[in-house]
Parts: structure tokens; C-alpha cells; sequence
């Protein structure tokens, strides 16, 4: 079995949902006492924060890069950044380290091709939805991407900063979520294109086809794992 690489704690309420997936995953496939071989490197959240609204997006880059070495040299044989958002600092993460890195926005848009989708909501933070590092990378597999208004934005990326990263989990929140999916247009399927949506809102509480980023992430790396 390969040993799975995590850059964590983007923030640590998803990294915990990677880890368990990743095992409860490995333990469905391979049965018995197996468990995943996991190196996690979990960095504070609130510096990343920081740069992230000072958009000081290069320093970022070069902490998770500088990061990403040490799960290399730690053994991982690849890595996930667990995280939809500094994904927008994908290529220089990549660039720091020998190991392949899993891009999460590959791993949705194959699970939407492979549900036979084309047009897809996007929820996520303010940065992967309204930036075009997360949408493009989707665009870039034949997807068609929809977006919430502007004000529906603010009110998913509020719920994600100000709740979800900090444990909190509210009804009225994924009320606020399922408003929001009821307003998209011509969607096929949503994609929750934040790693901590799905503690909040899950296929149940959805009409449309969900995808998971945190689920399909962990999904992928576990086949790619299990030898
Ligand atoms: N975990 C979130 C994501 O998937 C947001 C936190 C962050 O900014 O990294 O985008």
C-alpha cells in the first residue's frame, strides 16, 4: 500500500474528515485490521487566512510548497492538498516536490463526467468562486460552470469562514445553502467545492446529484493507494 500525503489543517475540521474517510475507504477495500499509511502535515490555519485576504497569495504558495517537502521527505509517495481554495497555489506546490499531486478539481470533474454531466453549480469560498483558478481547471475537462450571485457568494463564503471551519454546524445554515442551490439555473449537479460543505449539507439534503470534494479527493487517492 502507498502512503498518502495530506497538507492539512486548511482547516482542520475537513483534514479530520480526510484522515477518517481515508481509512474508514482503505478499510472497506482491503478489510480486516488495514488501515491507511498516512503522512499529515497540518499547518494553522489562521496565517494561511491571513495572506489569503491580503492576498498574498505567493507567500502562501511558498509556505505550502515549503510544507509539501516535508510530507516528501516524511514518505509520502503522493499528496493531496486538502483544501479547494489554495489549490489556486497548486502549481507551485507541485513545482517544490517529486511526488504527483492529486488536483481536486481532476477528481471532481471526473466524477461529473463520469455521472454524465456537463453543467454543474459551484459552491465554494469567495476566492474559488470568483477567481478563475478552480473554474478554469473544471472548464478545462469540457464542464460548464455556474456560479451563485453575488450575494449568495457572500453568504456561502460567510457560512464556510465564520461556521464551518470553526466546528459549527447550523440548520439555518443549510437552509441558507439549500436556498442557494435552488436558485441556480439550468444546473445538472452541485459540486460542494469547499472540503468542509459536506459537514454540512450532503446528498439527503439536495434534489440535484452533489459532489463531494472532500469525499471524491479521498476516494481517488485510496485507489491510488491500494495496491
Ligand atoms: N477548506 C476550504 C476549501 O476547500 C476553505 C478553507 C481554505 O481557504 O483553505 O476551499
Amino acid at each position: 500500500m502507498l502512503t498518502i500525503g495530506m497538507l492539512g489543517g486548511m482547516s482542520w475540521e475537513s483534514s479530520a474528515e480526510y484522515y477518517r474517510l481515508a481509512n474508514v475507504l482503505v478499510r472497506e477495500r482491503v478489510g480486516g485490521l488495514h488501515s491507511a499509511k498516512i503522512v499529515l502535515l497540518s499547518v494553522d490555519f489562521a496565517e494561511i487566512e491571513r495572506m489569503q485576504v491580503e492576498g498574498r497569495w505567493d507567500d502562501a504558495g511558498k509556505a505550502l510548497a515549503e510544507a509539501a517537502t516535508g510530507v516528501q521527505a516524511a514518505g509520502a509517495d503522493f499528496l493531496l492538498i486538502c483544501t479547494n481554495t489554495m489549490h489556486k497555489v497548486f502549481d507551485q506546490v507541485q513545482a517544490a516536490v517529486d511526488i504527483p499531486v492529486i488536483h481536486l478539481g481532476d477528481t471532481t470533474a471526473e466524477a461529473i463526467k463520469n455521472a454524465g454531466l456537463t453543467t454543474v453549480g459551484l459552491l465554494g469560498t469567495g476566492f474559488t468562486m470568483d477567481q478563475p483558478f478552480y473554474r478554469e481547471r473544471l472548464e478545462s475537462h469540457g464542464l460548464r460552470v455556474l456560479l451563485p450571485s453575488p450575494q449568495d457568494r457572500a453568504t456561502v463564503h460567510r457560512i464556510i469562514y465564520d461556521e464551518l471551519c470553526l466546528g459549527i454546524v447550523r440548520d439555518e445554515s443549510r437552509r441558507a445553502y439549500q436556498d442557494v442551490i435552488a436558485r441556480f439555473d439550468g444546473a445538472e449537479g452541485i459540486i460542494l467545492g469547499c472540503t468542509e460543505i459536506e459537514l454540512l449539507i450532503g446528498q439527503a439534503d439536495v434534489p440535484l446529484p452533489v459532489f463531494p470534494t472532500t469525499r471524491l479527493h479521498v476516494e481517488a487517492a485510496v485507489e491510488r493507494a491500494v495496491l
